[in-house]
C-alpha cells in the first residue's frame, strides 16, 4: 500500500497540473485534478483519447459532490447509500463551473465514489475531486495492476500509486436518470459492471421509490465504441456447442487473419464464478499476449448471461475482432 510520502508526492504532482496513476477497485486510472486544465489535457493526449469521450470524476466522500454536480436527485441518494463506495458511476447534471473538457461539452458528468483506500486517501489529501479514465491507450485493455500502467506508457514517466491488484477488474457500471415530473423515473444502464441490473432493481424496490430500470445498448454512451478493450493480437469469440474449438474454425481463423496454418492460439479460460472471471479477465488477456500466442479465443457458454456475465461479455464482445459460430 502507498505510504504517506508517496501520497504527498502524488498530491504535489496533481496540484502542479501533472497526472498520476490511480488505483481503484475497478481498474487503474490516469488521474488529474478537475481544476487543472493542463492535467486534463494531458490525460487526453497521452491516452490518445478523443475529446468526445467524457471522463468520470472521482470523489472521496458525499460532501465533495457539490464541487462536481448541481443536482442530487433522491434516486441518486438512494443508490449512493446502497452502492457507494463502489463500482457505480452515476451521470448527473454538471456543476456550471466544471471544466467542459471533463464532460466532452455535455451538460452531465459521470460521478463515482471508489471503494479503494488509496484512491480515497489521495483525493482527500488533495482536497479536489479527480477526473480519471482508465490508464491505457484509447481502445486498449484496461490495467488492473500498477505495472500495467507503467507498461502502457513507457516513455511518459508516470507516477503510479501502487494499490495492489484491482479487486473488481472491470470498469464501473454507468447509469443515467430520466426524471420528468409526473412520470415514472427511468434508470438506464449505459455500461454494465459489477453493480448488476438485478442489484439495482432490488435496491430500487427496497427503497420504495417507483422507477423503471432499463439496459441501453451501450453504444448510446459517449465514447463507448463498438471496438474497445482490445488486446494487441486478435481475440475471437467461439459460439459452438463443443467444449473445444472445431479444427475447421482454427483453420478459418488462420486464413482470416493471414496467419500460418500452424499458428498457436491461446484459450482464454473464464472462471465459472463470474466475480472471479471478471477479476482475472484482463490479466488473462495479457498473459495470452505475453506467452507469444498468435491469437486468443474464448468459448461462449449459453448459460453465461445474467448477473456479472453481462459485463464480462460486453467487454469481450468489444475486445473481439470476430465471432465464429
Ligand atoms: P472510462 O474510460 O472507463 O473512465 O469510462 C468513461 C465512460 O463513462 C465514458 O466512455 C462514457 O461511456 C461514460 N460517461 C462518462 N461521463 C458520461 C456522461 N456525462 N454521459 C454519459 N456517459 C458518460
Ligand atoms: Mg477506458
Amino acid at each position: 500500500m502507498s505510504q504517506d510520502h508517496e501520497l504527498q508526492r502524488a498530491k504535489e504532482l496533481l496540484l502542479a497540473g501533472d497526472i498520476i496513476g490511480l488505483p481503484t477497485e475497478t481498474v487503474y486510472g490516469l488521474a488529474a485534478s478537475i481544476r487543472n486544465e493542463n492535467g486534463l489535457k494531458r490525460i487526453f493526449s497521452i491516452k490518445e483519447r478523443p475529446f468526445f469521450d467524457p471522463l468520470i470524476v472521482h470523489i472521496c466522500d458525499l460532501e465533495q459532490k457539490g464541487q462536481v454536480i448541481r443536482e442530487w436527485p433522491l434516486l441518486a441518494d438512494v443508490l449512493a447509500k446502497k452502492f457507494w463506495p463502489g463500482p457505480l458511476t452515476m451521470v448527473l447534471p454538471k456543476h456550471p463551473q466544471l471544466n467542459p473538457l471533463i464532460t466532452a461539452g455535455l451538460d452531465t458528468v459521470g460521478l463515482r465514489l471508489p471503494n479503494h483506500e488509496v484512491a480515497r486517501a489521495i483525493i482527500r489529501l488533495t482536497g479536489i475531486p479527480l477526473a480519471a479514465p482508465s490508464a491505457n491507450k484509447f481502445g486498449k485493455t484496461s490495467p488492473t495492476k500498477a505495472e500495467h500502467v507503467l507498461k502502457a506508457f513507457p516513455k511518459e514517466n508516470i507516477y503510479v500509486l501502487d494499490g495492489g491488484q484491482s479487486d473488481v477488474g472491470l470498469e464501473s457500471t454507468v447509469i443515467t436518470f430520466a426524471i420528468v415530473p409526473n412520470e415514472v423515473p427511468v434508470v438506464s444502464i449505459l455500461r454494465p459492471g459489477a453493480i448488476t441490473a438485478d442489484m439495482l432493481d432490488a435496491a430500487l424496490k427496497e427503497s420504495g421509490i417507483t422507477a423503471r430500470l432499463e439496459r441501453k445498448t451501450s453504444n448510446e454512451s459517449p465514447g463507448h465504441t463498438e471496438h474497445h478493450y482490445m488486446p494487441s493480437i486478435p481475440l475471437l469469440i467461439i459460439e459452438q456447442e463443443q467444449t473445444q474449438m472445431k479444427r475447421s474454425t482454427w483453420d478459418q481463423i488462420c486464413a482470416d487473419f493471414e496467419l500460418p496454418p500452424s499458428s498457436r492460439g491461446a484459450e482464454l479460460r473464464l472462471d465459472p464464478n463470474p466475480r472471479l472471471a471478471a477479476r482475472a479477465l484482463y490479466i488473462r488477456m495479457r498473459e495470452c499476449v505475453e506467452n507469444g500466442a498468435a491469437f486468443i479465443y474464448v468459448l461462449k457458454r449459453k448459460e453465461q448471461t445474467d448477473g456479472m456475465w453481462d459485463a464480462i461479455w460486453d467487454r469481450l464482445q468489444r475486445a473481439a475482432s470476430r465471432v465464429y459460430t
